[in-house]
């Protein structure tokens, strides 16, 4: 490990330069229109790709740099530009994640190309885990996976919400019951592949914000998937799941892997939250050195100044907190002390509240859809809700703290 630095080296300041380049020139001035139209951006995932950011080979160099800093900056700069867009962009790689994280080298090697199809033909992917009575109490899932010996078939039956590019997606990475007795150990993931019959797209959701990201239900109606669509293989799930009925006969608490993966992924959602506190930031201070009220531009009331002063603050914390999550992450620190709940919580309390003195500091301006920060504000809500609440995330950090 070299000396102790806290700026990007060359490499990452040539790529966050790059994408500061898209989300300002492409996504900046699309996103009123996605905001409205509330559908999927293709053609700008289009351009995503033609560019390579849109691309496993694009993810996977974020993902393996060695710092740990190269997702949570380029998360930064994508959400910067728009969040909507943006999950649009990104969430196929949430879903690539759980194959990389859960599957085999052929599995990943067959199935996540398929996620993101080529830049002539634009697919997505979607991970499906949230279900309408079990959203932060993932242990409730009821969608169940039967095992077909005869055919080597699992069979997917249930009912599947709010997932990102849900029903849209070429690829659905499904978390299913496969031992019920187990709660949230017996769970495991599948591939569904591309026209698989029984799964279909049920309501598609109105949003508050994000909408340019498509959410939507998935149901699952005798899905039948190959053997070989189980993520990890059979051999890895009997064993996982003998050993937690062994754990359980002992009374013995076991890690759940899945939870121990969410709060690695949390870091990347604190990073979207960074990026889009920062957007609202930066035209609020624009706005305040330019809006003369009695003969002076509004900054030079301490009133707004100093708002801005704790907005610049709270946006820097926040990302020390994530950057700091994310190099744990990456070395393989273990977060002892719920770090990565922590970095979550944080910055997407601080979108929320950065968001709403943005509008404050553009008056009646920033209440209209001719200014950017209604829309930031409203997109900033979606952080403290998904990949765990803010209460959920407090639960994480004092659980650490008691132990
Ligand atoms: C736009 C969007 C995109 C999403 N994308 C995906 C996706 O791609 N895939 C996917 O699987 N899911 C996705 N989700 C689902 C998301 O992860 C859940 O909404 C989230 O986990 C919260 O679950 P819930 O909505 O059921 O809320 P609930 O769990 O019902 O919570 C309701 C309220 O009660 C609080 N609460 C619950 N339990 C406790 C407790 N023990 N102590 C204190 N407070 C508590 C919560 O913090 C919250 O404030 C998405 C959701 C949205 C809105």
């Amino acid at each position: 490990m070299g000396e102790f630095t806290l700026e990007l080296n060359e490499d990452q300041k040539q790529v966050r330069d790059w994408l500061h380049g898209f989300a300002a020139d492409v996504m900046r001035p699309a996103a009123a229109e996605w905001d409205e139209r509330e559908e999927t951006p293709w053609p700008i995932i289009q351009e995503a790709a033609k560019l390579g950011i849109y691309s496993l080979d694009f993810y996977a160099q974020q993902f393996f740099d060695p710092t740990g800093l190269g997702i949570p900056m380029a998360m930064e700069e994508l959400f910067w530009g728009d969040a909507g867009i943006a999950l649009s962009i990104v969430g196929t790689g949430l879903a690539a994640v759980g194959v990389l994280a859960n599957g085999t080298e052929e599995q990943i090697g067959t199935w996540v190309p398929q996620m993101y199809g080529d830049a002539n033909d634009v697919k997505v992917a979607a991970f499906c885990s949230s279900e309408p009575d079990a959203g932060s109490d993932v242990a409730s899932m009821r969608t169940r996976a039967v095992y077909d010996e005869a055919k080597d078939e699992w069979v997917l039956n249930g009912t599947k919400t709010w997932a990102t590019n849900g029903g849209i997606a070429n690829v659905h990475v499904v978390v299913a019951v496969v031992d019920p007795e187990l709660g949230s150990k017996g769970h495991a993931s599948f591939i569904v592949p591309p026209n698989t019959p029984g799964l279909s797209q049920g309501q598609k959701f109105q949003k508050h914000g994000i909408r340019a990201s498509h959410t939507a239900e998935v149901v699952l109606e005798d899905v039948r998937v190959p053997g070989h669509c189980l993520l990890g293989g059979k051999e890895k799930l009997d064993d996982r799941l003998a050993r937690a009925r062994e754990k359980a006969k002992s009374g013995e608490r076991v890690k759940n892997a899945a939870m121990a993966t969410f709060e690695a992924s949390r870091p990347a959602v604190g990073a979207m939250a960074v990026g889009t506190a920062r957007a609202a930031y930066e035209v609020a201070l624009d706005y305040a050195k330019t809006r003369v009220q009695f003969g002076r531009p509004i900054i030079e009331n301490q009133g707004v100044a100093f708002q801005l002063a704790d907005m610049a603050t709270q946006i820097d914390a926040a990302r020390l907190l994530v950057w700091r999550a994310s190099w744990m992450a990456t070395a393989g620190k273990p977060f002892t002390a719920a770090e990565g709940s922590m970095s979550k919580l944080y910055a997407s309390e601080v979108a929320k509240t950065v968001t709403a003195q943005a509008i404050q500091i553009l008056g009646g301006n920033g209440y209209t859809r001719e200014y950017p920060v209604e829309r930031m504000h409203r997109d900033a809500a979606i952080y403290t809700i998904f990949e765990g609440t803010s209460e959920i995330q407090r639960m994480v950090i004092s659980r650490a703290l008691a132990k």
